[in-house]
């Protein structure tokens, strides 16, 4: 939580850094037909239902409210400050994904995010659904970052672009927009007329495709026929040539490798038996998948379950995680691009798709895409005490900070003392 001396601290930060960069602030295409959210510093509600008929007012307001974090409409409308839902006149919806690392696990998590459970007052690390001594649901949580999942979330969102919505959906990288969400994930956004048309119920069909959630594997043609397993009947399109890459992808690794990410727990989870068969198999397999005109998939100890079993894996593998609702919700605010994060103090960072590839959150080179704005140049240290019984550790601009305990009074560089506060784990003194 933040004192709230700490809060009226970080807003005049924020105040003073919309006054600096005002003119910078991007404009979202037809702002003037979104709704925009805010939550104010001094308490947790949403404040909606909000339209800026002027790119004046709608940049004087950062500078005069300067709220903690400032949400925009993926949806247009007539009257965008319409109280009531029905009467604000829907015009459609920009298509948008989410994908943030709180909805999926990732093995780092095992090192920074911690749990405690107020009931049975037990505590770890890693990501878990409830307390695994005494099952109440509700723990309080610190949820962290580092390299390593912003990475896989920016990945998610490339693999998302490049594998699944250009090829897929024929869909025009030039309409698309990322942002890295100042946190723990990126959004993706495509501002296209046709795409803005689309029913909730056929976002839902897109969101299932690129999840791969529901796949049938009968239908891309696997089948038992004669004691036989025949595999996919058309192999170049969609999901089918996405599977079959992913099984090359793994055949291709040289043994040891391959036994360990068949028999890995997390991923498939195969038995030593299986992956002894499959072991076997391996260059009749990489023969049968790269030829045209066979494709008996027929392998021993793998029934047509093992084989359901083992293709659903591959589809957990491929698949996007997105945050479904996002997607699915026309009426959804996300973050407006270039406000402030009010629980990290980066920057809600657009990035242009050729640097997305290079672009590193936690230390970005190109100053433009920066999202760590109150480094200061001049190394001005800040007195910090830690408020959490735990923090773990911060590595920003390839210096690590932490872990540090309840009670620690440290000095840190301005950039990590905004961090800390507006995570909420120390406070100034
Ligand atoms: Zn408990
Ligand atoms: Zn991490």
């Amino acid at each position: 939580m933040i004192i709230m001396h700490d809060e009226k601290y970080l807003k005049r930060l924020f105040q003073a850094y919309y006054k600096e960069k005002i003119s910078d602030l991007s404009l979202v295409d037809l702002f003037e037909h979104r709704e925009f959210g805010f939550i104010p510093w001094e308490k947790q509600i949403m404040l909606r239902h909000i339209g800026f008929n002027s790119a004046l007012n709608l940049r004087n307001h950062f500078i005069r409210n300067t709220p903690k974090h400032a949400y925009v409409s993926a949806s247009l409308y007539n009257q965008p400050e319409n109280q009531d839902m029905q009467g604000k006149g829907y015009q459609g919806c920009d298509l948008i994904f989410d994908i943030d690392v709180d909805h999926f696990y990732t093995p780092c998590k095992e090192d920074h995010d911690i749990w405690y459970c107020n009931e049975c007052e037990e505590n770890g690390r890693g990501m878990v659904n409830k307390c695994p001594k005494c099952g109440k649901l509700k723990l309080k949580r610190l949820t962290w970052i580092c390299n390593d999942c912003l990475d896989i979330a920016k990945n998610e969102i490339i693999k998302l672009i490049y594998t699944f919505l250009i090829p897929d959906f024929n869909m025009d990288i030039k309409k698309m927009k990322i942002t890295f969400s100042g946190h723990r994930g990126y959004h993706l956004k495509t501002e296209d007329e046709k795409l803005r048309a689309l029913s909730s119920e056929e976002r839902r069909e897109i969101v299932d495709y690129v999840t791969g959630e529901n796949i049938s594997f009968e239908i891309l043609g696997l089948q038992e026929k004669g004691g036989n397993i025949f595999g996919f009947s058309k192999e170049t399109i969609g999901w089918s040539r996405k599977i079959i890459e992913k099984i090359k992808e793994i055949l291709k690794k040289p043994n040891l490798e391959i036994e360990s990410v068949l028999t890995d727990r997390r991923k498939y989870n195969l038995s030593q038996n299986l992956v002894e068969n499959f072991l076997n198999f391996k260059d009749n397999f990489l023969n049968i998948i790269e030829s045209n005109n066979i494709n008996n998939w027929t392998l021993v100890g793998f029934s047509l379950m093992a084989w359901n079993k083992f293709l659903r894996r591959l589809v957990t593998e491929i698949g996007i995680e997105v945050d479904i609702p996002v997607t699915i919700d026309t009426h959804r605010l996300i973050r407006y691009p270039g406000s402030l994060h009010g629980s990290t103090g980066f920057k809600v960072q657009e990035i242009f798709h050729d640097d997305i590839d290079v672009f590193k959150p936690l230390d970005e080179s190109n100053e433009i895409l920066d999202p760590i704005v109150f480094k200061s140049e001049k190394i001005i240290n800040q007195k910090i005490e830690i408020i959490e019984p735990l923090v773990p550790l911060t590595k920003i601009k390839g210096e690590s900070w932490g872990p540090y305990k309840q009670g620690e009074k440290i000095v840190v560089p301005h950039h990590i003392a905004v961090f800390l506060l507006c995570k909420g784990v120390a406070k100034t003194i």
